[in-house]
């Protein structure tokens, strides 16, 4: 939705005329994603996606060289910056030199602006996003038109197997199409050019679910994309009362962070595999679950350097990401901190499908680690949620080094003894620290809907930007 007045309108109009504003709002979004660029991109894609190793890295290397001249050329941020460290262009030639640069925080973002942006490309002409984040501070993000084909051509070449773009879907996203206090269904709304049935999260409801489930069995969809958190509520409801799923090709999840008991429910709820993606509102990176099982860094995409950051609860190295960009000329991020961390697969473990290096987890969006008072950080909750009986939800919250928040949505059955248990858990986990148990009849979502199990409103660990990377 375009504008404060526009958003009125909808809101003010009947269903009918909202399915017809969110399909010409989807035969609009049709026209910016799918031309000459996605064609070309897709079909690169499709062919680098069998390149080896070497190949992969030398396309990289070129791309660095690409983006670092292009935006000191174009961009006077960039150029400064590099200006500033007596850098020439030419001194950045390959993912081996990037660290010949300072990160780029997203403060220095947020404060940049338009300063950012490449000359030749007009505002006007650009796609962008504002997002708020989980630090709460807005974060604009332009993408050029090649840059949003190029993510679009990426999309159906890799991350869409079994399944065409002229199937039926179903979405589970953070888009407001349906008035905040409306309590009837329909729930949904139609995108008809796009084929797809764009469901609201804001209204899911033990109350509403029933109508959420017959529009699901009913609408002959092929495939549902959408926040895995709220897939797993979908996919619980099915199960709990004993409704067979549709048939369903596949579920693609995407901008939370996929949680194991998350995958677990909605692979028997909806009855279709899972398939996992990390990616960025930047466009920046890439990291994509194939047909083999693992998590694939995609190096044609973009650069992740990860860089060391400390170790998990079990001792597993993290890595921060870094990621510099490439193909988007309007607004390049070069080493761009995005705050995710990730624990890597054993360099030595290959894979006979994709050359990319394998991810093993990624704990995203942005920090979502707790800090112990010791300097660890916690990362993975789930372990702690099983262990808890009778809770629906969970969700930390830090704002301080020896405190944290655990708001509990309580289940049927909860005891005071589920109370000890839940703060021993974490004891166990997490040493002394203060923690503050609250009752809460939900859990806070970003603005667009985002569950995130951890929130953390600790400024940022400093990371060591000379300390490496893959
Ligand atoms: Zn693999």
């Amino acid at each position: 939705m375009e504008n404060a007045f526009t958003r009125r309108l909808y809101d003010a109009s009947p269903v009918f005329l909202q399915h017809l504003f969110t399909s010409a709002y989807g035969w609009k979004k049709r026209a910016d994603r799918y031309g000459t660029h996605y064609r070309r991109y897709r079909a690169f894609f499709q062919e680098s996606f069998r390149w080896p190793r070497e190949r992969l890295q030398r396309h990289q290397d070129a791309k660095v060289a690409e983006t670092v001249e292009l935006a000191y050329r174009q961009i006077p941020f960039w150029r400064q910056r590099l200006d500033r460290l007596g850098l020439r262009p030419s001194d950045i030639a390959s993912v081996a030199d990037l660290p010949k640069l300072p990160l780029l925080e997203k403060s220095e973002v947020r404060q940049a602006g338009t300063a950012m942006l490449a000359a030749g490309f007009p505002r006007r002409m650009l796609h962008r996003a504002t997002t708020s984040g989980s630090t709460g501070f807005p974060l604009t993000n332009y993408w050029s038109t090649e840059a949003l084909q190029r993510d679009f051509g990426f999309d159906w070449a890799r991350r869409r197997p079994g399944v065409t773009r002229r199937d039926r879907y179903g979405t589970f996203t953070g888009l407001q199409i349906v008035r905040a206090d409306s309590l009837r269904a329909p729930f949904w709304r139609f995108n008809w050019p796009g084929h797809q049935v764009c469901f609201s999260i804001f209204h899911m409801t033990p109350r509403t679910l029933p109508a959420y489930a017959d529009q699901i069995i009913n609408s002959g969809l092929s495939y549902l994309e959408g926040y895995p958190s709220s897939l797993a509520v979908l996919a619980r409801f099915l199960l709990q009362h004993g409704i067979a799923p549709p048939p369903l090709k596949a579920v693609f999840v995407t901008a939370e962070q996929l949680l194991p008991e998350q995958r677990a429910s909605i692979e028997r709820g909806l009855g279709a595999r899972v398939w996992d993606q990390y990616g960025l509102n930047e466009k920046a990176a890439s990291i994509t679950e194939y047909a083999c099982g693992h998590l694939h860094y995609d190096m044609d995409y973009g650069v992740i350097e990860f860089i060391p950051a400390g170790r998990d609860e079990e001792g597993e190295p993290l890595h921060e990401m870094v990621c510099t960009s490439f193909d988007n000329r309007a607004f390049p991020l070069i080493r761009y901190r995005v705050g995710d961390l990730a624990v890597l697969a054993d360099p030595a473990v290959g894979c006979d499908l994709c050359a990319g290096p394998i991810v093993r987890r990624i704990y995203g969006r942005t920090a979502q680690v707790l800090l112990s008072r010791d300097g660890r950080r916690i990362t993975n909750m789930s372990v702690i949620a099983k262990r808890c009986a009778h809770v629906e939800a969970m969700q930390c919250i830090q704002t301080e080094p020896g405190a944290v928040d655990i708001c509990v949505v309580r289940g049927e059955g909860f005891l005071p003894e589920d109370e000890e248990r839940i703060v021993r858990e974490f004891q166990k986990k997490m040493g002394q620290i203060d923690f503050r148990i609250r009752y809460v009849s939900d859990v806070e979502r970003t603005p667009s809907g985002k569950f995130l199990s951890i929130i953390s409103r600790l400024a940022p660990v400093a990371c060591d930007p000379a300390d490496g990377g893959l």
